[in-house]
């Protein structure tokens, strides 16, 4: 049956309404359900090995659009509903966004998905179904509040199964109910995202913002990713959900291979299960218990076959992420993990005496980090510069003993959500310069640089970026109540809120730009800086942050002296969706991290691909993208990551020094204490940030800090050379392709999971 006969026999049996009585709300719940028929029909995909992508986030976003592209069925539920004078994009924000992740570490894992359906390979996904996932957020007198994000409607992309376990944490067990999300392929079949869930829930728990009672665990173990761990119940709760969520993918997986009719003994040649950050660290120990207990494997045949199953990715080298936990803490969650963690460390004992490389320390702390690379068979980071640190400082003890098991995968994105979805417009012409293979294969992309002189394509990227201006302008009045400028220059950073990702440097150039202007030195175009971040409640500068940048748009978008040749907007709740309506509609695309503190980044491979031009670090995947673009297609400033890491290992960073040496420095920090901020801003807030700058400023924004004012004046000043700016679009457009994620799950594929 044709697609629009389907439709309207559905809104009459559901609704009892024609397609054209339909709200969008009605329309969104139809069009989902024939979506989520079509996905059911798809084969699912499957193979001798199959992968497991154990993740604590899954950023997944709005389905939707994504799946009606990935099934071919886009354009023709647009056309179907266009005859009705509905449209698409209109049903599309019906839909509600789940916050199942925090931020590029989530995002990944929902990119990974989506390629290794498209690539037809067998692999799924296992991870927690947050009720209130990480939490909204709301400004309130130019703070962040926090608020629930309720995501979870009636009628949702999780289909409820039937598969159920019991999670034992000592004597007290939980019994946990499983939801599938369909992973649909791009012109493929379907593979399956596993959230586990908790039957008594109870979301009544919540009152006021994101507080509720930690210690009720059957009540409380699904409500939130990354619920306050600032005290001791905080805690002991993360390593109640980590060990929920691996016992259930322990299970779920030996359920799987028995009915698979598979022999434990060769797990290996079966599953592969990918560690995505520490988090999931525990399936080791877990599946070493499930294996001795309950399969009869001697520990030494069950650590073997476990040992060659699971892979780590690291994603990180802040202390802060490498768990370490007491462990007195596990012992007080899963007292039978205890003495199978303890005979790992004992074994690693044994053969190494270098306390750095022990997983149970002197303290008593368990380090996650340490199980996964004792244990696993395969160490990679998630860019090449990143990787390289890993191997010659942080885990260069590791690497001295097992110098196999490292490995880069350069992290990517789906072009089907970041650029076929969001910027339908830009791969319509791309498709009509270059055909269509790109799609398929993103290398295809660099056929684009043999138009580099052709004007008519070189306008039509254009075009399409102040299209995309204008529809983002106007989304910005609506739903921020700021009207911003279209002809001006897009000047975005979008990321969460972290001091090494250095808002704050970003903060202090609009602060410098502000004065400059008070003083009659007016830009040759108007700029607009736009900020979206979240910031994790218990990180109290980085809530700062978020005050300064609010503090700073009062003052400015009021100015009217300054306010025509500037703005400052920081978005309510950047979510993917947002990140969506905002990165085709960038031009400088700020990726200005501390050099070795960004492992690589996504959100800079995504405005890369959709025609941005980054203003960036050498660190991440910055330092990839400039050598494929070269010098005349990014802007690069800062220090090196070796210079970094030695005033590190020094400790000879003096940040006050820089404010005292540079008057330029000096008058844009004591801004933030100045009157003016004053006025707007709270006192609390503002001195605590002017104290961190000058006192201790661990993530080193003021090194940096005139080299990035000379740097980017130097970007505004090459944007109005019209021509050789939509150049430097066309070539990142053209040079994107290696960042697909197609390219990285094939490298995963080809090195550590082997499953074709
Ligand atoms: C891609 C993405 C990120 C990651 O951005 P980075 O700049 O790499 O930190 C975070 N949040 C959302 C919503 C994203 O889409």
């Amino acid at each position: 049956m044709d697609l629009e006969k389907r439709l309207s026999e559905l809104t009459k049996k559901v609704y009892e309404k024609d397609i054209k009585e339909c709200s969008n709300a009605q329309l969104y719940n139809c069009v989902l359900q024939l979506t989520k028929e079509e996905m059911a029909d798809k084969p699912v995909i499957s193979g001798s090995r199959k992968v497991y992508y154990i993740s604590m986030e899954f950023l997944i976003g709005k389905l939707l659009s994504n799946n009606l592209i990935n099934l071919k069925m886009y354009d023709e539920m647009e056309q179907v509903l266009a005859k009705y004078g509905k449209k698409l994009s209109d049903i599309e924000e019906a839909e509600p966004e789940p916050s199942l992740g925090n931020g590029g570490l989530g995002r990944l894992a929902a990119c990974f998905l989506d390629s290794i359906a498209t690539l037809g390979l067998p692999g799924d996904g296992i991870g927690l179904n947050y009720h209130y996932g990480l939490f909204k957020q709301v400004f309130r007198d130019r703070l962040q509040r926090a608020e629930k994000n309720d995501w979870i409607e009636e009628n949702s992309w999780l289909n409820k199964t039937e598969t159920s376990f019991t999670v034992a944490f000592g004597s007290r067990k939980v019994k946990s109910v499983l939801y599938d999300i369909d992973v649909v392929g791009y012109e493929n079949g379907c593979n399956k995202l596993h959230l586990f869930d908790v039957e008594t829930v109870d979301e009544d728990l919540v009152k006021e913002g994101i507080d509720f009672d930690k210690t009720a665990i059957e009540k409380n173990l699904t409500l939130f990713l990354y619920p306050d761990d600032s005290d001791e119940a905080g805690n002991l709760l993360r390593i109640y959900q980590e060990y929920f969520m691996v016992s259930n993918g322990a299970q779920l997986i030996v359920k799987e291979l028995k009915e698979r009719g598979c022999d434990l003994h060769r797990l290996n040649e079966y599953a592969a299960i990918q560690i995505n950050d520490t988090h999931p660290t525990l399936v080791i120990p877990e599946l070493i218990r499930i294996l001795t207990w309950e399969e009869g494997f001697t520990i030494e045949d069950a650590v073997q076959v476990v040992s060659r199953t699971c892979a780590y990715t690291n994603h990180t080298i802040l202390a802060e992420a490498l768990e370490k936990w007491p462990l007195d803490y596990i012992e007080r969650v899963v007292p039978q993990l205890v003495p199978i963690i303890k005979e790992l460390s004992a074994r690693v004992a044994k053969k190494y005496v270098d306390p750095k490389v022990q997983i149970i320390d002197k303290d008593k702390r368990v380090h996650m980090a340490h199980i996964d690379i004792h244990y696993g068979y395969s160490v990679n980071g998630v860019a090449a510069i990143h990787t390289d640190i890993l191997k010659e400082t942080e885990l260069n003890h590791f690497y001295k003993l097992y110098p196999d098991k490292f490995n880069n995968k350069t992290n990517g994105i789906t072009f089907r959500r970041w650029l076929l979805s969001c910027n339908k417009e830009l791969a319509d012409l791309l498709t009509d310069t270059i055909g269509d293979g790109y799609k398929k294969d993103a290398k295809e992309l660099e056929k684009l640089l043999e138009k580099i002189d052709d004007t008519a394509v070189l306008d039509g990227i254009d075009k399409i970026k102040q299209q995309k201006k204008a529809a983002l302008a106007s989304y910005l009045k609506e739903k921020e109540g700021v009207v911003v400028d279209s002809s001006s220059v897009f000047d975005i950073q979008v990321k969460r809120l972290h001091e090494y990702k250095r808002q704050q440097m970003n903060a202090l150039y609009i602060i410098h730009k502000y004065l400059e202007i008070k003083e009659g030195k007016k830009p040759v175009r108007p700029m607009t800086f736009i900020f979206g971040a979240k910031a994790a409640p218990a990180y109290v500068i980085a809530q700062d942050i978020i005050h300064l940048i609010l503090v700073l748009s009062e003052i400015i978008n009021k100015d009217p002296q300054v306010s025509p040749y500037m703005k400052v907007v920081m978005v309510e709740n950047y979510n993917v969706s947002y990140a969506e309506k905002l990165i085709p509609a960038c031009d400088i695309s700020e990726q200005i991290s501390l050099a070795s503190k960004e492992a690589s980044g996504t959100g800079n491979m995504k405005f890369m691909l959709n025609g941005a031009v980054t203003l960036g670090t050498s660190d991440g995947a910055n330092v990839e993208i400039h050598e494929l673009v070269g010098d005349e297609n990014i802007y690069i400033f800062g220090e090196k990551s070796d210079t970094v890491i030695a005033h590190y290992a020094k400790a000879d960073y003096i940040s006050k020094d820089y404010y005292e040496k540079s008057p330029v420095i000096k008058k844009a920090v004591d801004f933030i204490v100045g009157p003016q901020a004053m006025a707007v801003g709270h006192k609390e807030n503002l001195e605590r940030l002017y104290k961190e700058l000058l006192n201790k400023d661990w993530f080193m924004t003021l090194l940096d800090l005139e080299d990035y004012i000379k740097v980017k004046d130097q970007a505004f000043a090459d944007y109005e050379d019209r021509t050789a700016w939509k150049k430097k679009m066309l070539v990142n457009i053209a040079k994107a392709g290696f960042f697909s994620s197609d390219r990285t799950i094939e490298e995963y594929n080809r090195d550590i999971w082997k499953l074709k």
